[in-house]
């Protein structure tokens, strides 16, 4: 059977001491003010000289900061993840030069993710115990779930989330077997109605307690917006919209993740359609009932576990027909509002679910895609986006669809 190493991120939460967690909480605003200083920076020298500043320019500029004494605090805190964001924050420029992101954000106290990320020198890693640098005690650490046997992280990323939770993500390579093969290929449209639908005709909900959570989640933003700002009421209300919002978040990954890991399980081929964020917000209905976060996350998780157990993703171009095509006949069908749930074939007279003639359409263009041999690498796409083709495991589908 078929081993291989991969990267793989073990999440966990943590209980800092009241000294660890203004150390970390020191070195969140140190990252975030050394960020959006660098973004300043660059975004003066592109803007004003037309000059792309590199990762080593904005480097140099953090060792002048540190000397400045305005900005000597920087010092106190372990300097790795203040360097950490500067990569990142390459990497957003990047994004943004190859056409694959917007143009990089500062990054606010209140909106975004509070998070300091370690390499190997400001860290410890010791008989289960983790270390950080500028701390005396290691983190007192729930392992939820055991680090495989001789782990040895690469990376560390502390963070702490809206209700003021704490976790820590180690990045460790892992051993992983293939599962043994099967013949089973399956379609999974992105349903209007339900989360997602199968080939197989089984369509598969939300999380139960999802409307039930998002019913909270709205009364508790209303709550939100009435009290005044900067009191204690409101700060209460704030975190309470968090929790409630954390909550829906951790069960939906949690959701995902036994769903991907059962399709990626039971077939050898899974087919999904390439959905973008882009076409999802021009159509509300859909964004409504599938937020684009869930399928990001979807596609994502069916990625990496495609890659791990040794089976094929197939994304199918986002121009396919997928819901208008009879699965049957293949006769394109006309225009076929979002509202439509069943429709019928003029041709060959089948009644279609319109979610499930969409997933089957999509497994029978993955498995002629498996058909024509791996290589099938379509330009379409790339020439209607001006964008590069992005993954390499991920197969592109337009070879063996019928074209109407
Ligand atoms: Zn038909």
């Amino acid at each position: 059977m078929a081993r291989s190493t991969v990267k793989r991120a073990f999440k966990y939460r943590f209980y800092p001491t009241d000294a660890q967690a203004a150390e970390l909480s020191r070195t969140f605003g140190c990252v975030r003010l050394v960020y959006n200083k660098a973004l300043d920076e660059r975004t003066r020298a592109w803007y004003a000289e037309q000059r792309r500043l590199s990762y080593t320019d904005t480097s140099a500029a953090l060792t002048a900061w540190k000397r400045t004494e305005e900005l000597a605090f920087l010092n106190e805190v372990s300097s790795v993840p203040l360097q950490q964001g500067l990569r990142h924050l390459q990497t957003a420029f990047r994004n943004f030069f190859d056409k694959r992101a917007k143009y990089p954000r500062f990054k606010s106290r209140k909106k975004s993710r509070a998070s300091a990320e370690y390499t190997a020198s400001a860290f410890r890693y010791r008989e289960g115990q983790l270390t950080l640098a500028k701390m005396a005690r290691p983190l007192d650490i729930v392992w939820s779930r055991p680090l495989p046997e001789e782990a040895v992280p690469s990376t560390v990323t502390v963070s702490r989330d809206a209700t003021g939770r704490w976790f820590v993500s180690l990045l460790c390579e892992d051993v992983i077997d293939a599962y043994p093969a099967t013949g089973q290929a399956v379609g999974v449209d992105a349903g209007i109605t339900s989360l997602v639908t199968l080939s197989t005709g089984e369509k598969i909900t939300n999380p139960r307690h999802e409307r039930r959570d998002r019913a909270k989640l709205a009364r508790a933003q209303r709550e939100l917006s009435r009290k005044q700002k900067g009191s204690a009421n409101r700060e209460r209300a704030r975190r309470r919209v968090a929790r409630v919002h954390a909550r829906i978040t951790d069960r939906r990954r949690d959701f995902l993740h036994k769903l991907t890991t059962r399709l990626v399980h039971e077939n050898q081929v899974v087919v999904i359609e390439d959905l973008t964020v882009h076409t999802m917000v021009k159509n509300h209905s859909l964004a409504r009932s599938i937020s684009d976060a869930a399928w990001r996350e979807l596609r994502t998780m069916l990625e990496y576990k495609c890659a791990w157990y040794g089976r094929e993703l197939v994304v199918v171009d986002r121009f396919f027909p997928s819901s208008k095509l009879c699965s049957r006949c293949h006769t394109l069908a006309g225009t076929l509002p979002l509202n439509v749930r069943e429709w019928t074939c003029s041709v060959c007279g089948v009644t279609h679910d319109r979610d499930v003639n969409s997933a089957n359409n999509l497994e029978a263009a993955g498995l002629a895609v498996l058909a024509c041999g791996a290589g099938v690498r379509p330009q379409r796409e790339s020439s209607r986006t001006g964008r590069p083709a992005k993954k390499q495991e991920t197969q592109r589908a337009t070879a063996g669809i019928p074209s109407p």
